[in-house]
């Protein structure tokens, strides 16, 4: 007997799973003419269709794909205003710096907190509709104490893996004396962050932390406790990936400008399910909003770097919210084909964050999958900008 309250997806043509068990179905675990049943918010079997168990309630896939739902490892989404202007600037012409940031820290500085959780939940609903059913939310544009620990407190309401970025950029108010900012970043400020927080993260880039203080934040957020990320190699060659390499890091992002130094220390943490391995998080959106070389995912996959792909949702240099874009990018752009980008944003992301109940379609997983409008998961790349996201489950529960 199940118990009551199970749902059955059932007819669907094509399961992707990410479980590749056996080894059969390659490394998306796909199953053919399958179904899926949940219970208590949870994946409960997965098998085929005309095996499949009685259930209190049956969704029709009539045939369509279904995969996991989205894990968006890398968003900024709490903030005010945004920077549609400095966008079309730079499609005339002017050239991205990082420094539109401090834009943004103005704007969110002056806004009540219901306007920044306003925000948070449009952009957190958006993504949902999107097929995203796992998404980081990261501070960065508060820098002060208050304004850092408030936008972890609106951003944990929201997701379970918040990340305390106040090493953003070094805010106006510090421009002349970084080491004193950092030595706040480290003090009251991670004090106030930790409790909302899972992660640290560091801008380690030219203009924004160089490496020794990059260490240093970084070194400050493990002793309380904090997972590493780092943005990294994003506006030229620099230290950031080898550094989140040598602190053990869950993930580096960006990692548009990589040494071969830098593809040998990614794939030397390996790419198991261990927690030692450091993923490298690419993230296109950033490369489409501001004109920029994207970065090569071949190389690092045929080097064995494991591969995530997230938005970096801000309103800044990726304002999307959208992983079949981020998708079709990847495929289109940085040499992946549509299988490992779809595995890339599903159970890459869920790598990125080291979770294993995420990003995988199997019994004791989450029960986050999205029903696509599709035969198969290769129309996410094949058929770019189409709503491709007919149904999304998350938690069990049909949205
Ligand atoms: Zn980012």
């Amino acid at each position: 007997m199940r118990g009551s309250g199970s749902l059955l997806v059932d007819n669907i043509g094509e399961l992707v799973t990410n479980a590749s068990g056996d080894g059969t179905g390659g490394p998306l675990g796909i199953h053919r003419d399958a179904a899926l049943l949940v219970e208590d918010g949870q994946v409960a079997w997965v098998g085929p269709a005309r095996g499949a168990p009685a259930a209190d309630r049956r969704i029709d896939a009539g045939g369509a794909a279904v995969i996991p739902g989205f894990v968006d490892s890398h968003a900024h989404l709490v903030f005010a205003g945004d920077r549609a202007a400095e966008f079309a600037a730079r499609m005339a012409g002017q050239p991205y710096t990082g420094g539109g940031i401090r834009t943004t820290v103005g704007a969110t500085r002056a806004a009540p907190d219901s306007e920044l959780r306003a925000t948070v939940r449009r952009l957190r609903d958006e993504a949902l509709r999107q097929g995203t059913t796992t998404i980081e939310i990261k501070s960065g544009y508060g820098l002060t104490v208050a304004d850092e620990a408030r936008s972890l407190r609106i951003a944990a309401e929201f997701s379970e893996d918040t990340t305390f970025l106040g090493a953003h950029v070094v805010p106006a108010e510090y421009a002349d004396r970084p080491d004193d900012y950092v030595g706040m970043v480290c003090g009251p400020m991670l004090a106030a962050a930790a409790p909302y927080a899972r992660w640290i993260d560091v801008f380690c880039e030219r203009g924004a932390f160089d490496v020794d203080h990059a260490r240093a934040i970084l070194a400050c957020g493990q002793a309380a406790g904090l997972g590493v990320r780092v943005h990294a190699n994003q506006l030229g060659p620099g230290p950031g990936v080898q550094l989140g390499v040598e602190l053990g890091a869950a993930s580096v992002d960006h990692c548009t400008h990589l040494s071969d130094a830098d593809v040998d220390a990614l794939a030397a943490t390996g790419t198991g399910d261990g927690a030692a391995s450091t993923v490298a998080t690419l993230l296109p959106g950033a490369e489409f909003s501001t004109r920029s070389p994207y970065p090569d995912a071949r190389r690092l996959l045929d080097a064995g770097v494991t591969v995530a792909l997230a938005t970096d949702c801000n309103p800044g240099s990726s304002y999307t919210s959208s992983m079949p874009f981020c998708i079709a990018l990847a495929v289109r752009e940085m040499r992946m084909t549509p299988a490992e980008a779809v595995w890339a944003a599903t159970a890459g992301g869920a790598r990125a964050l080291r979770r294993d109940d995420v990003g995988v379609l199997r019994p004791g997983a989450r029960a986050d999958l999205i029903v696509l409008d599709a035969p198969t998961h290769l129309h996410l790349a094949y058929r770019p900008g189409v709503p491709l996201i007919r149904q999304v489950l998350h938690n069990g529960v049909p949205q």
